[in-house]
């Protein structure tokens, strides 16, 4: 599947938020929305008065940039999630947080979820002993996951793992640092997704108008 290759910090001004795609970066003053809190292009200083239908747009691009997905894989998620029976906002966002390069971002293996896209892809990791390199892989509960033994030396997954050792590991993961492993121990809970914020039911209404 394609993916976005372009200026990420761009992305995050247009959404005039942090979206982290930095990784240590984006916890500095150099972060582009502490130096450029304005969208990006000529007219990114100008009055802005949004709209019904752009609030619900920002929503879903701002989900979409986040994750790193394009349209038409977010799409699909979408319309996985409106046939299942819970709500649909919650149900989209719980699929989307099973992606291997996601879990092996907040598993703290990589800064970014890019990162995490490029380790999977990269064939770094291995789900239950056995190596994975597909980065929209959906992690089910029961599944451990960990780095190759080869790669555990590669400095940039220490480095990784010494920043995430200062975040909070969410409480549907369980990692152990030292082995280079982790468990995906039960299904993401929406409680503990709000970073940055995001208002899953406005994607919704931005779909199903
Ligand atoms: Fe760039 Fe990170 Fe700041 Fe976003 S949060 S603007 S990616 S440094």
């Amino acid at each position: 599947m394609a993916r976005y290759l372009g200026p990420v910090c761009k992305l995050c001004r247009r959404e005039g938020q942090k979206l982290y795609l930095k990784g240590e970066r984006c916890f500095t003053e150099k972060c582009a929305v502490v130096r450029r809190p304005y969208p990006p292009g000529q007219h990114g200083q100008g009055r802005i008065k949004m709209s019904e239908y752009a609030l619900r747009l920002r929503e879903k691009q701002k989900t979409r940039r986040v994750y790193g997905l394009l349209e038409q894989q977010f799409r699909s998620y979408y319309s996985q999630a409106s046939r299942m029976r819970g709500r649909t906002g919650e149900e989209m966002l719980g699929i989307i947080e099973r992606r291997l390069d996601n879990v092996v971002h907040r598993m703290g293996f990589a800064s970014t979820r890019a990162q995490g896209r490029q380790l999977v892809r990269h064939n770094h990791v291995l789900i239950n002993g056995k190596r994975v390199n597909i980065p929209s892989f959906r992690v089910s509960p029961g599944d451990k996951v960990e780095i190759r033994e080869k790669s555990r030396k590669a400095p940039f997954i220490k480095a990784s793992l010494d920043a995430a050792a200062n975040r909070q590991t969410p409480t549907w993961l369980e990692v152990d640092r030292d082995k280079f492993s982790g468990l995906f121990k039960s299904m993401p809970v929406r409680e503990e997704l709000n970073e940055p914020l995001i208002r899953e039911q406005y994607i919704v209404e931005y779909y199903s108008r």
